[in-house]
């Protein structure tokens, strides 16, 4: 008999399968773990944009997340798209009514084509709320200068801005360099214990790297839930990465999606 650690997305649909939820679980079966999702809202949305965005009513959150409590025995989980302040604190309740452990989260707000899964007044409930919970935090460089209200230009501001999200409560902090222009793609890690370090992977000039940011949290997540540390699972996380953004698969006509299988 095969057992596989269990583990949990909440977060919201990509209907296109490239993001969101749907990359979380396809990620976390190539990484041999089950994943069972609370879906926090559905998006109508191909590889071209998102068309449309709709959070479920709080009540069926709620149920997603007690049908999986009666159920599972959750080893680590993440938060993905949250919509608005109103999800956000759901979500926080549900997270601490279960106990859950070892959680990532992925603070997303604006989908690579421009639309807002997050609301601009949501954010503060994030930073009330969420980051205080997460065991690891993974920002890109705009989410970062949106929690901490100031821009980063450098690695000197780069390292102050992960120090100011660990103040607010994140334990381990990784900020992902992806968005910034250079060649180089580094992103930054302050673990709980102060120490930190670099990353680097390679900027790869390519249209198809829709859902990096989920499948990049996902790892970790499955790497947590197999009981691995932090600083291992943003490890391998990063790893995972570099390696399948080396595999192009051709799907959609826009931002394409990755390519799960490596
Ligand atoms: N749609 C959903 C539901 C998401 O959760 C995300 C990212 O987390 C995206 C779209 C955006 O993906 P990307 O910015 O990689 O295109």
């Amino acid at each position: 008999m095969n057992e596989y650690p269990e583990a949990l997305t909440i977060a919201g649909t990509d209907s296109g399968g490239g993001a969101g939820m749907m990359a979380d679980i396809k990620t976390m079966q190539a990484c041999h773990v089950f994943s069972t999702s609370v879906v926090v809202g559905v998006t109508a949305q191909n590889t071209i944009d998102v068309q449309r965005v709709l959070p479920l009513p709080l009540e069926m959150v709620d149920a997603q997340f007690k049908s999986i409590a009666d159920d599972f025995v959750i080893k680590a989980a993440k938060t993905g798209a949250l919509f608005d302040a109103e999800h956000v604190h759901n979500v926080a309740q549900n997270i601490q009514r279960y106990s859950l452990e070892n959680l990532v989260v992925d603070p997303v707000m604006v989908a690579k084509g421009g639309a807002k899964l997050l609301t601009d007044d949501a954010i503060d409930t994030v930073i009330t709320e969420l980051i205080p919970l997460a065991d690891i935090i993974t920002p890109n460089l705009p989410e970062a200068e949106t929690i901490v209200k100031h821009s980063i230009t450098d690695r000197e501001s780069t390292k102050r801005a992960a120090k100011e999200i660990q103040q607010l409560g994140a334990k381990n902090v990784v900020l992902k360099g992806g968005h910034s222009n250079g060649p180089k793609n580094d992103d930054y890690v302050l673990l709980a214990d102060g120490s930190d370090f670099w990353m680097s992977g390679q900027h790869v000039d390519s249209k198809r790297k829709h859902g990096t940011g989920d499948t990049l949290s996902s790892v970790m997540v499955a790497e947590l839930a197999k009981g691995h540390s932090v600083k291992m699972a943003i490890q391998t996380a990063k790893q995972f990465m570099n390696e399948i953004l080396q595999h192009e698969i051709h799907v959609g006509q826009g931002h394409g999606p990755l390519n799960h299988w490596g």
